[in-house]
């Protein structure tokens, strides 16, 4: 089975939903640069102040703060049991950085994979996406909502939504993933690793077919 991955997709293609999942059940890193930006953001550290002018409008971060980032995380022993890239490389100059460091560390990248999903899909997706800001759980209307109107089933605490969902931030950012994101799948073509998955049926179809393709 292949452990050591890189996901790639369009804003809201599901792809982080997919990284917990199989996080879990391979008991392998998630590393989703997101995340780690938005709770630098929360935290209000230096990173965080540099990084949020940035999403805040659905543009990409500048690239030397992200490879600094996941730099560290290479070199150290982190990832020594696999591991799922979610949002990282999102540019060309980012994924040729991290084959340069997976040389480095002696660590092989064994699939890309791809998360294929049409635009008004993701536009649809994504309006309708809340999640809790305790547990982390993720909603969305109509296909997955909770019980309680705008509040979570887990710890009751209320609902929020991501500023960079709001409907002209979403489209900014697949435009920004069209034209600094997608030129990284003929890279990933060209070192024979990517895979392509359909990403439009329900997370658990999504899922089974990410099991199949990493064996
Ligand atoms: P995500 O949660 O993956 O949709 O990321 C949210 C935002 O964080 C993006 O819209 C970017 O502003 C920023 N971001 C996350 N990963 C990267 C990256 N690899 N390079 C540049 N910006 C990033």
């Amino acid at each position: 089975m292949k452990k050591n991955l890189v996901f790639l997709g369009p804003p809201g293609s599901g792809k982080g939903t997919q990284a917990v999942k199989l996080a879990q059940k391979l008991n392998i890193a998630h590393l989703s640069t997101g995340d780690i930006l938005r709770n630098a953001v929360k935290e209000g550290t230096r990173l965080g102040k540099e990084a949020e002018r940035y999403m805040k409008n659905g543009e990409l971060v500048p690239d030397h703060l992200l490879i600094d980032l996941i730099e560290s995380k290479v070199a150290s022993s982190e990832l020594n049991d696999g591991f799922i890239l979610d949002g990282f490389p999102r540019t060309v100059p980012q994924a040729k950085n991290l084959k340069e460091m997976f040389d480095k560390n002696g660590v092989s990248l064994e699939a890309a994979i791809l998360f294929q999903v049409a635009d008004n899909e993701v536009v649809k997706r994504l309006s309708g996406r809340w999640f809790c800001p305790k547990c982390q759980a993720t909603y969305n209307y109509p296909t997955n909502v909770p019980r309680r109107e705008g509040v979570c089933d887990h710890d009751g605490a209320e609902l929020q939504r991501r500023p960079d969902d709001e409907e002209s931030v979403v489209r900014n950012r697949l435009e920004v993933y069209k034209k600094q994101t997608q030129p990284i799948e003929d890279f990933y073509r060209e070192e024979s690793v990517l895979t392509e998955i359909k990403a439009e049926g329900s997370p658990e179809e999504v899922f089974q077919a990410l099991l199949r393709e990493i064996g």
